[in-house]
């Protein structure tokens, strides 16, 4: 697709709005940028500092329909009513890294799905970069790809691909992907349509050819059913838990074996970071890392020094034989079952927030077998008590972190586990993930 870039207007002053203000003016574009909320002070220096016109508190239509091309920021939604006017209109609306893409010479690895994305693409930038790769981190995580590509271009981009994004991309080609699960999220965003869904996160297959390499989860029902509906020229790099795979990755009798060129193999203890979820992160990126052709010695060193990643089933402390876990950024249902799913000792769940429509039922198995109390943290705790309190000898309800992290202390004993894997989102106590997550690790040390 070939874009207009007479006059580039910008949806949002955030990050991925900034950056692209900033590539955009460097290539000498006409830009102007919109936010309907207030923009920061910093952003706002920046702005100003490079010229470049701006409105805040509201879009004013006629300025944006001026644009021959728009950026959005991917916290718009589709439906927002400046959008479908700019639509009507005829001009293209693409995200970021939708924009800034022609004008790198970089490659890119992709990673999408709904859980583990940053995970996965912080343990890949960390595998090439011990690599010696000239490679940078964006999309969803550190600066913003459009500012890296405008002030020092990478050979190589990890990037972490939200359906979000995902949706405002067309011409967008990735040389490496990886689509690691699909599970329900964002439905909001999606008419609570699962299809809808999982098309969007196809899109990262979008434009690949045989000279790409696609990794995904051939454990995964809803990925592999799409799959086998999804013609691509793309070659296949899939991996699995269960079963052993030609081309791709697999694990076997504990031992993790990737077939790329040369077979690389390690034992699943060894690995940085535990749970069979981290095992399939695993996969993914060495299989990723061996397609880059690094040698198998260092992608096994870089499996294992890899440094966990705060708020994701983080180590915070242990207080006289109680273990504590931080996995804040478990935020649905899928997340938290993977966080019980690895607790080896009886654990007391730290659960509750703003639900996306949870099923809790799909955790009441993993529940019954691990877990001797709940300790709620959330305003509206009814779902939670009515799915466990048959099966569960005590739930309390609390408000507040610090409430929560004595609660749960009281409630564990020796040689237990307190784990907060909220399976929601934050909103109705905290700021956002990484705000309960500071809290709880707070009120742990202040224990
Ligand atoms: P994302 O960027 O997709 O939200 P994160 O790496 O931030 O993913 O992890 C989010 C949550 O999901 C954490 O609680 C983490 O422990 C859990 N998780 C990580 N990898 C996976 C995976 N492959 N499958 C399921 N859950 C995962």
């Amino acid at each position: 697709m070939k874009y207009n870039y007479e006059h580039i207007v910008i949806l949002g002053a955030g990050e991925s709005g900034l950056g692209a203000a900033m590539l955009a003016v460097t290539k000498g574009f006409s830009v102007f940028v919109s936010d309907a909320k207030a923009i920061n002070p910093e952003a706002k220096d920046f702005l100003e500092t490079n010229r470049i016109p701006f409105e805040e508190g509201s879009h004013s239509l006629e300025k944006v329909l001026q644009a021959t091309l728009v950026v959005k920021s991917p916290g718009i939604p589709n439906e927002a009513p400046i959008i479908q006017k700019i639509k009507e209109d005829g001009i293209p609306v693409v995200s970021e890294i939708e924009f800034a893409r022609p004008f790198s010479k970089g490659k890119t690895i992709c990673i999408t799905g709904s859980n583990g994305k940053t995970t996965t693409t912080l343990w890949i930038f960390h595998i090439l970069k011990k690599a010696g790769f000239d490679v940078a981190l964006a999309g969803n995580v550190g600066a913003s790809y459009a500012k890296q590509v405008a002030q020092n271009d990478a050979a190589w981009y990890v990037l972490e691909l939200s359906s979000f994004q995902l949706d405002d991309m067309y011409a967008f080609k990735a040389d490496i992907a990886v689509l690691l699960n699909i599970s329900p999220d964002h439905l909001d965003r999606y008419n609570y349509q699962m299809d809808k869904y999982i098309q969007a996160k196809f899109r990262i297959l979008q434009n690949m050819d045989e000279s790409c390499y696609f990794i995904y989860n051939a454990d995964d029902v809803a990925v592999v059913n799409a799959l086998e509906n999804t013609s691509t020229n793309a070659v296949q790099a899939p991996f699995s838990l269960s079963k052993p795979l030609g081309f791709g990755g697999y694990v076997t009798n504990e031992t993790l074996i990737i077939n790329i060129k040369t077979t690389t193999t390690m034992s699943i203890h060894e690995l940085a970071l535990k749970g069979k979820h981290n095992a399939q992160n695993a996969l993914a990126a060495g299989i990723a890392a061996r397609l880059v052709e690094i040698r198998p010695e260092l992608v096994r060193e870089s499996l294992t020094d890899f440094e966990s990643v705060e708020h994701r089933l983080e180590f915070v402390a242990k207080v006289h034989g109680v273990e504590f876990i931080n996995d804040s950024k478990a935020t649905n249902i899928n997340a938290a079952w993977y966080a019980l799913e690895s607790m080896s000792k009886p654990t007391v769940w730290i659960v509750g927030g703003v639900d996306k429509g949870n099923d809790y039922n799909e955790l009441l198995e993993l529940v019954k077998s691990k877990v001797k109390a709940i300790v709620c943290l959330g305003v509206d705790n009814a779902k939670i008590k009515e799915t466990f309190s048959s099966y569960v000898a005590e739930i309390v309800e609390t408000n507040n972190a610090k409430d929560a992290v004595r609660e749960a202390y009281r409630l564990a004993g020796t040689d237990s586990t307190v784990l907060l894997s909220p399976a929601c989102a934050s909103f109705d106590l905290f700021s956002n993930y990484e705000d309960r997550g500071v809290q709880f690790k707070k009120a742990v040390r202040n224990l």
